[in-house]
């Protein structure tokens, strides 16, 4: 698998793009959200020549869906994320005034729901999926396992994309839209910390961090 990072939007989102082997591509959270952004995103994939197949974001939050119209219209796949998290797209508006984040083009409705338990799967890369409220009512922190070979690196640890539910040494906000800081605390204890120490993670914003550093904070 190959890692590629961007850093994008004025709220400094990380955008990840996941390829394999074959060139295929799952996106989590691309968020791009100007011209220069797009383009970026785009060279990227062209000069790879990977296949977008997955369009995955970890929750609804303006800044991690801004990126969702371009990509659905360019390369024909639809957000998935979970169903909890849905009503923050008819707010887009109001998140865009509140944040003070220009909207382009709202993101396209959902085209499926990932909720605990499921698997993402193409060949080479599995993320499974894992519900976590509190920053969102729909968070949701994608693990892999087993990364097998990373950017020409073997013996690589275990990957997560938690979004905002869990930073380097902190955690997402539970003051917005349904937020819940018990939920988010007890679920980043019992389903993100009990997950091997090694575990690599990489966040919404921000730096990468491991399961862990971040124990130590619990
Ligand atoms: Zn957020
Ligand atoms: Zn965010």
């Amino acid at each position: 698998m190959v890692i590629k990072q961007f850093v994008v939007n004025s709220f400094g989102v990380n955008g990840f793009v996941l390829s394999n082997d074959d060139g295929e591509a799952i996106l989590i959270d691309p968020s791009v959200s100007n011209e220069q952004e797009e383009e970026a995103l785009a060279r990227y994939i062209e000069t790879n020549h990977l296949k977008v197949r997955r369009l995955l974001n970890t929750h609804l939050h303006l800044d991690h869906v801004l990126g969702n119209a371009f990509v659905a219209n360019k390369y024909g796949v639809q957000p998935e994320a979970h169903e909890e998290d849905t009503f923050l797209l008819e707010l887009q508006e109001e998140q865009s005034q509140m944040f003070g984040l220009p909207l382009r083009e709202p993101s396209p409705a959902l085209g499926n729901y990932l909720a605990e338990g499921d698997s993402i799967e193409i060949p080479g890369i599995k993320l499974q999926v894992f519900h976590v409220a509190g920053h969102s009512p729909g968070g949701i922190a994608f693990y892999c396992e087993k990364p097998g070979v990373v950017n020409g690196q073997k013996d690589v640890p275990p990957l997560l994309f938690p979004g905002d539910i869990l930073f380097a040494g902190s955690r997402g906000r539970s003051d917005l839209f349904g937020g819940d800081e018990e939920a988010l605390v007890s679920g980043i204890k019992s389903k993100l910390l009990t997950l091997p120490k090694e575990t690599v993670v990489f966040p919404g914003h921000g730096p990468l961090t491991t399961i862990a550093d971040e124990s130590r904070w619990y």
